[in-house]
């Protein structure tokens, strides 16, 4: 039988709560804090502040068998937990470099109400060196003299699938100082790494009893890994965007080409979808981290530099497929379909579909748009749009229609009636998601990106 530990989550945004939550479920008490009541309010009532999938069941669950809490003082969370996952958000500054504030104000916390032997972890994503700098701060401002240790141990997990990556990783990765450390670390991922724990999601899948690689290094190897793996997908991503224009100006196809390239294992076929390109809370951030710490230390990451650059021209190229289309955009209604970043989330932080109606409403467009969950949220970034209740709602006498997330609901529209209401039948799918001759015998005009 598998020792419960007590575990702290300091943050309860999209990777404190899934951490919290999942590792409640594999049997531990786990206490979680965040310095926003109301979240911590809506918490404790069993609600998700956060649309994931699974999320709020599992919350509801482990709440009821008394291993998941949500405290409203950080104290609460500390005191009794041998080990504290740091979850806090590390947003970028106006130089792109990760602003650790909220890390290392919570480590300052920390190390004032240490009463016992604690191992901190840092899981939010920070640049090379910050363990080592963390761990100088607790020693500072450390109330008691009482032992510690830092660990790193960076989060992978996908929103959207979040629940799902945690208890399926390719692999989990700390960084640690001590032995003590790496066995603390062990034991609470043990069930995950031996494959032997029932999946609250898919309880018979066979991946479950994949043993899960472990991999232990140093403190600044761990975080190394967490930057160069974002800033490597990224890169995947764009360049199969810089693909994407190659095919469309030499006849290619960009979706047998991404076929063709990604068979090769050493390639790999996820992260070669060309289109609107990538955003979110991690890759333009970290990229930017990245490049920044990399500079600071002496080095100029050039190629992320071009990584960056291409991500960001996917816009002006989306707005350049409209204009060739629709010739002046003044005035003209656009149907947006799709707000998050990505699909089965409702966040929107650095969302490419919202950076496009930003500059779309500069040229005095009018936008309607409709998202599965990520309404709410967009509402109070862009209050200016027209939101509508279904996809036909934003379709109807729109000039244009735009799909900026891969929902997979908008595959199965039922694009005969769309075709019908729409003021002129065309559609720029920015995520490629749509056949283009099925389109096109609808009486389409049809646009994607990269044929
Ligand atoms: P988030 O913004 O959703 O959550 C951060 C939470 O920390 C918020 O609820 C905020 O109120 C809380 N917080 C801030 N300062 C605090 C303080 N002083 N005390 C207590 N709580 C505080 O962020 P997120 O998406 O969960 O990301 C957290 C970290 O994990 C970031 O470093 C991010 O790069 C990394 N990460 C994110 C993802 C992802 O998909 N979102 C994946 C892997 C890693």
């Amino acid at each position: 039988m598998k020792k419960k530990t007590n575990i702290a989550i300091i943050g309860t945004g999209y990777v404190g709560l899934v951490s919290a939550v999942c590792f409640a479920e594999l049997g531990n008490k786990v206490i979680a804090y965040d310095k926003n009541k109301e979240k911590i309010k809506l918490l404790q009532k069993g609600k998700s502040p956060i649309y994931e999938p699974y999320l709020e069941k599992l919350i509801l669950k482990n709440q009821k068998k008394k291993r998941l809490f949500f405290a409203e003082d950080i104290n609460q969370a500390v005191k009794p937990s041998s080990i504290i996952f740091i979850c806090v958000g590390t947003p970028p500054l106006k130089n792109g470099e990760a602003d650790l504030s909220a890390v290392e104000i919570v480590c300052r916390e920390i190390a004032k109400n240490l009463n016992s032997y604690k191992l901190i972890v840092e899981k939010s994503t920070v640049p090379v060196q910050t363990g080592l700098r963390l761990e100088r701060i607790i020693k500072i401002n450390q109330g008691r003299n009482v032992n510690f240790d830092i660990a790193s141990n960076p989060e992978f997990l996908r929103e959207g699938s979040a629940i799902y990556d945690f208890f399926h990783p390719y692999r989990i990765v700390v960084g640690v100082k001590t032995k003590k450390a790496e066995e603390l670390l062990f034991e609470i991922y043990q069930p995950i790494i031996k494959g032997k724990f029932k999946c609250p999601i898919h309880p018979v899948r066979d991946r479950q009893k994949e043993k899960v690689p472990l991999i232990i290094t140093d403190i600044n190897s761990a975080e190394i890994i967490k930057h160069a793996s974002n800033s490597f997908l990224a890169t995947k991503i764009s360049f199969i965007n810089a693909l994407a224009d190659i095919c469309e100006k030499t006849g290619a196809n960009i979706k047998d080409v991404a076929y063709g390239m990604g068979l090769d294992k050493r390639i790999g076929r996820e992260f070669l979808n060309a289109g609107l390109g990538f955003g979110g809370f991690c890759f333009p951030k970290d990229l930017q981290a990245f490049m920044r710490i990399s500079e600071k230390h002496g080095y100029d990451f050039k190629l992320l530099k071009e990584v960056e650059r291409i991500n960001e021209e996917r816009i002006s190229r989306a707005i350049e497929k409209l204009k060739n289309h629709l010739r002046i955009l003044k005035r003209k209604t656009i149907g947006i379909l799709g707000l998050s970043f990505k699909p089965n989330t409702d966040d929107i932080r650095f969302s490419p579909a919202l950076k496009l109606i930003k500059k779309l409403l500069k040229q005095k467009v009018i936008i309607k748009a409709y998202d599965p969950k990520a309404m709410e949220k967009s509402k109070k970034e862009l209050p200016e749009i027209i939101y509508c209740r279904n996809p036909y709602e934003a379709a109807k006498n729109s000039d244009a229609l735009i799909i900026c997330t891969e929902w997979q609901e908008f595959q199965k529209l039922n694009w005969r009636k769309i075709k019908k209401i729409m003021k002129q039948p065309f559609v720029l799918d920015a995520r490629n998601m749509l056949n283009k001759k099925t389109m096109e015998k609808l009486g389409f005009e049809y646009q994607g990106f990269g044929a």
